[in-house]
């Protein structure tokens, strides 16, 4: 419905019933005036009619005159019992409608009393008539003038007379009594106008009293329900003077401020007000002193305690009906709560919430901002993508919580290492960005800052790291990216220096490089490597590959099981190739597990068909899925599922997995070969692993790194390392075999130092089951007829 019309309808709806309750009003009040004089009109009554009665008493019947005083009697006695009724009543809130009917019937009767006296009275001498009509024209003149007020009661008190007692008198034949009858009624119509102005205006000031009484209530009503309003609702209330002092302070403005009512009233509004938004508070009290209107606005406040808060504020000015500024109102409304959520919800999003450092979000809109600077001030700004070497490792061996304690470690090392405006981002797990600006104007000189600025950055990284007791060291690799103006949207630079830490990565970690264009296809590819590799196993695209082991009479005695990845486009990819980017992405967890699977079935299909049944096998094992925690059950499951013997299984580990937490590597070492499984040290030589840490490591063999082996024939020095391997392999009581073994010489050579174990091409390439199966088979045959393999 339209609202205007609506307001309408309920505003015509409020207009009668106010004209209703004041009628209802004033109808009380008439009975209440008619029901007074009672008394006094019975007195009078009698008065007058034993006075009538007692002047006519010669010329009428006694009986007519004891009749006509016995109906006076009874009827002015009823209505005194009506009236002494009225005044008991219980009831008040009974209809005053009632009441006023019972009065105008039981006045109609005393009227009908005084019109009988025209008739039972009426006297046939001239001069008593004029008594007879003196006495009725002053009764009837008396009464009508009282009960004016009720024209239905006045009415109804003159009818008895004029139809009763005039028509006895115009009936009459004598001109006289004629006279005074048509006088008599000439009389009362004109003392009926005469009351009923009269009453008029009684009634209307009546009226008027009812209505301001009401209207008082009413104001009294809206007034209490104001403040009632202004107690209980939930905003603060302040009214101030033109001096901007308290005048009125609501209980919501008690507890948002701190101060009562009686503390804050006259007091000028900055005491609430927190000092830095004094400025902002005058120019608001002067807007609102020159009639401005709807003033909205947050401010710092104080409440009593010291604390600030902030609060939404609403003002308006309080004008006079001459348009005058008297004062102005505030509505208040503390905001702290709701600022402190919107706060951490932009920490939230903005920040990385374990370093506090902004996140990838905030670096594209800082980033974004940089480049708009680097056009406008026309010189170079840089990012520098920083990745943790080996980070996930650490994570893997030493627990997440460890990990966290160096990622906070680097955060605050990063900070420290550049310059206040500078931006340092955390964007993934051990990835951090840094946002160089304004480098200057030259390629050279820019470029010489930025790496002076990377090396002192991975300088702090490489400061030892105390990680709950334990001393950890750390180092990053480090790609850049130069940019100038906004030739390169956010997300280019970014890949850039992204790319350009790859380049780092690959360049054997712990360096820095710039971002090179040419080498952009081979990070490339290797990033959709790392993408197909994902499903590499479901699609079944990962095949394992044999290459024999010989023992020192070149009988075979194993085989080491080398993984291949068949891609679907590109044909064959090298392990070498592969395997690390199966580690940086944890795809090696579920691939690794799958070798092992595969390994230990194999051995059990040769146990059962009886070929190659005491070959062994050697698995090789990444330092990412030893690190694994439960990596020791998922050996205990592979062996049990398959059900094969477990002490033709030897497992390959690499030097760097040792060297990440020695204790933890010994105790799974030691519940490995508690299984049966035997353990082989792969690549040795190439790391760091000193002899100490060698004495300690439950190994049962060392595999000599093949890049010694290839040299051996041409590098004494290879020569000596080799001979050394294979004298401290002997005196721990390990096995030792020779890995990478192309020509017949290096394997004599390394026989005659007391190399018991041999491994490559000269043996045998690496060659998919069936290629190996069949070879061994023709081996075995050769063997037994006494040709060793040579
Ligand atoms: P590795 O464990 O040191 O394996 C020996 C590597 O030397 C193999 O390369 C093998 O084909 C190669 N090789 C053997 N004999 C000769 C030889 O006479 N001359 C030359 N030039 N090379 C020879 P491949 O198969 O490419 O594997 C490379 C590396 O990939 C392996 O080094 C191993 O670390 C890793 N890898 C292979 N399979 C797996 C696997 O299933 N799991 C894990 N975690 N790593 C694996
Ligand atoms: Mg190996
Ligand atoms: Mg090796």
């Amino acid at each position: 419905m339209d609202t205007a019309v609506a307001a309408n309808k309920s505003e015509n709806a409020a207009g009668q019933t106010h004209e209703s309750h004041d009628r209802a009003a004033l109808t009380t009040e008439i009975v209440q005036m008619l029901y007074v004089g009672s008394t006094s009109a019975l007195v009078m009554a009698l008065v007058v009619s034993a006075l009538l009665v007692y002047s006519l008493s010669d010329i009428i019947h006694v009986r007519q005159i004891i009749a006509w005083s016995g109906i006076v009697l009874l009827t002015y006695t009823a209505r005194k019992l009506l009236t002494m009724a009225y005044h008991r009543r219980s009831n008040h809130d009974e209809d005053a409608q009632i009441w006023l009917l019972r009065f105008r019937i039981a006045t109609g009767f005393c009227g009908i009393a005084w019109g009988l006296a025209g008739l039972l009275l009426f006297p046939h001498n001239t001069e008593q008539q004029a008594f007879l009509i003196f006495v009725l024209a002053g009764v009837l003149g008396g009464g009508i003038t009282v009960y004016s007020i009720d024209n239905m009661t006045a009415v109804s008190y003159a009818a008895g007379t004029l139809l009763l007692a005039i028509p006895r008198f115009l009936i009459n034949n004598n001109v006289f009594s004629v006279t005074l009858g048509i006088m008599l009624v000439l009389y009362v119509v004109y003392v009926m106008l005469a009351g009923r102005r009269a009453a008029q205006s009684i009634r209307e000031n009546i009226l008027l009293r009812v209505a301001t009484a009401r209207s008082e209530q009413e104001l009294a009503v809206f007034a209490q329900r104001q403040k009632l309003h202004i107690e209980s609702t939930p905003m603060g209330v302040i009214e101030w003077d033109v001096g901007s002092r308290v005048v009125l302070w609501n209980s919501a403005a008690e507890s948002i401020f701190g101060y009562s009512s009686h503390q804050a009233m006259g007091r000028h509004i900055s005491f609430i007000v927190h000092p830095t938004s004094l400025n902002q508070l005058d120019e608001a009290i002067e807007g609102i002193l020159a009639g401005q209107t709807n003033q909205n606005f947050i401010q710092e406040n104080l409440r009593q305690d010291g604390e600030i808060i902030h609060c939404e504020w609403l003002n308006t000015p309080l004008k006079n009906p001459d348009g005058s500024v008297v004062g102005w109102a505030s509505l208040v409304q503390d905001k702290t709560a709701f600022k402190k959520a919107q706060e951490e919800v932009y920490q939230l999003a903005y920040f990385d919430v374990l370093t506090n450092l902004p996140n990838r979000r905030l670096l594209l809109d800082r980033l974004g901002q940089a480049l708009i600077a680097s056009k406008r001030a026309e010189s170079y700004g840089a990012v520098i993508f920083l990745d943790l070497d080996n980070f996930k490792t650490l994570n893997d061996t030493k627990g997440h919580s460890i990990g966290d304690l160096l990622l906070r470690e680097v955060a605050a090392r990063l900070h420290k290492a550049v310059r206040e405006n500078d931006t340092v981002a955390r964007i993934g797990g051990d990835e951090f960005v840094l946002v160089l600006s304004i480098l200057g104007h030259s390629q050279e000189i820019a470029e010489a800052t930025c790496r002076q600025i990377a090396e002192k950055v991975m300088q702090e990284i490489n400061r030892p790291y105390h990680l709950n007791a334990h001393e950890h060291h750390s180092s990053a690799s480090v790609g850049v990216c130069l940019f100038l103006g906004q030739e390169l949207s956010v997300d280019e630079v970014l890949k850039r220096a992204d790319t350009a830490m790859y380049q780092a990565k690959q360049a054997g970690r712990n360096n820095v490089q710039f971002f090179n264009a040419s080498l952009q296809p081979a990070l490339d590819l290797r990033a959709r490597l790392q993408n197909d590799l994902r499903l590499s196993l479901v699609n079944e695209e990962l095949v394992l590959f044999y290459q024999v082991q010989v023992d020192h009479q070149f009988n075979i005695s194993g085989a080491e099981v080398l993984i291949r990845w068949i891609h679907p486009e590109m044909g064959l990819v090298s392990p070498a190739e592969f395997i690390p980017l199966a580690e940086d992405s944890g795809q090696i967890i579920p691939i690794g597990t799958w070798v092992l699977r595969e390994a230990c079935m194999r051995l059990k299909s040769w146990e059962e068909s009886g070929q190659n049944k005491s070959l062994r096998l050697s698995v090789n094992v990444s330092a990412r899925q030893f690190g694994q925690s439960d990596f020791v059950n998922q050996v205990s499951l592979a062996l049990s599922n398959s059900g094969c013997q477990s002490r033709l299984l030897r497992l390959e580990l690499t030097e760097s997995l040792v060297l990440q937490n020695i204790d933890d590597v010994v105790t799974k070492m030691r519940a490995l070969k508690e299984l049966g499984v035997s353990l082989a040290m792969d690549d040795f030589g190439t790391g760091y692993s000193s002899l100490s840490v060698l004495r300690h490591l439950p190994l049962d063999e060392l595999k000599i790194d093949q890049g010694f082996v290839r040299e051996l024939l041409v590098d004494s020095e290879d020569m000596v390392i080799v001979q050394t391997i294979i004298a401290m392999g002997k005196n721990l009581g390990m096995e030792v075999i020779a890995e990478g073994v192309e020509t017949a010489e290096q394997a004599a050579l390394l026989r005659k130092f007391g190399c018991m174990a041999y491994q490559g091409y000269l043996f045998g390439k690496p060659m998919p089951i069936a290629e190996f199966e069949a070879n061994t088979r023709t081996a075995g045959r050769k063997s037994r007829s006494g040709i060793a393999v040579s």
